[in-house]
């Protein structure tokens, strides 16, 4: 058995064994359907500035707004026409088997739902890219729409009930995570038995908190990234390489623990 097979085989073993896993995504997962992370060697910090995705910039400055939307809604992050990827279809097998106790992420592009996997089960700790929200009324507008407008020419869209400055409603750096999914997020974490943490560098806070509370309350952590995580010292197993690959491959191991467990 190689390393790799090895590995896989371990953590099929928790997943048939276990009856709540909780699996944290990271925008890692998403690379595989042509959305660029953050901080991998393709990411989005290498060409824009961290600094300028704060909301204290985009309330106070119309050319860091314009940047965002053109981002957001057409550029790098625009995620209308992205489809998901094998490892959001693994992650929508493990509900189908009655083990996904759920799935936290970071990320904004909606692909875990597009997958399949319940609605309910989704925690999206940033927010949603698929809507832009009224900062004046809460009025919710379809991304879609505001793309449209976009690509008509208008720079920096206000809403048409009252006229206040419209935001993507992705949680930006400096601004509030969704305080219930955050709750209902570290409620779960303490109550799984496995945690998958897929795709994250575990370095945004206090998102990676999430896998280090499962670890806390004695789930067992598995840690499957292209590089380096936070957290590596804390996985009781640690898989590097592409998660597209390593999630099928687990899922076939674990259908078949199951079915011989029928047998
Ligand atoms: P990150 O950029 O810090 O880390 C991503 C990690 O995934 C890196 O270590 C990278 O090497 C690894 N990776 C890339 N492709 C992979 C693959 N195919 N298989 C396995 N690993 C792979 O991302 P993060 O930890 O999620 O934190 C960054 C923030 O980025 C989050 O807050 C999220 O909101 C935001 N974000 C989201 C999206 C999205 O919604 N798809 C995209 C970009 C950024």
């Amino acid at each position: 058995m190689t390393d790799l097979t090895h590995q896989v085989e371990e953590v099929a073993h928790l997943i048939a064994d276990a009856k709540r896993v909780l699996v944290f995504t990271g925008a890692g997962v998403s690379t595989e359907s042509g959305i660029p992370d953050f901080r991998g060697t393709d990411g989005i910090w290498q060409k824009y500035d961290p600094e300028d995705f704060t909301i204290q910039k985009f309330l106070s400055d119309k050319q860091v707004r314009k940047v965002q939307w053109q981002l957001l809604s057409t550029g790098d992050l625009s995620m209308s026409k992205i489809q998901p990827n094998p490892t959001h279809f693994a992650i929508t097998e493990l509900e189908n088997m009655g083990k996904l106790y759920g799935v936290v992420t970071q990320n904004v592009d909606g692909l875990h739902q597009k997958a399949g996997v319940s609605r309910e089960k989704v925690f999206q700790l940033h927010g949603d890219l698929s809507h832009a929200v009224c900062l004046g009324c809460g009025h919710r507008y379809p991304m879609d729409m505001v793309a449209e407008w976009l690509n008509q020419g208008m720079e920096d869209p206000a809403c048409y009930l009252c006229m206040g400055m419209l935001k993507p409603d992705a949680v930006l750096f400096g601004e509030q995570l969704p305080i219930k999914v955050l709750m209902e997020s570290e409620r779960r974490s303490r109550k799984c038995d496995v945690c998958v943490v897929l795709g994250s560098t575990l370095s945004v806070y206090p998102a990676c908190l999430i896998p280090q509370y499962a670890a806390q309350a004695g789930a067992s952590l598995v840690i499957i990234n292209m590089g380096p995580t936070e957290l590596d010292h804390l996985a009781h197993i640690r898989i590097e390489g592409k998660a597209g690959d390593i999630t099928t491959k687990i899922i076939r191991r674990v259908k078949a623990r199951l079915e011989d467990e029928h047998d």
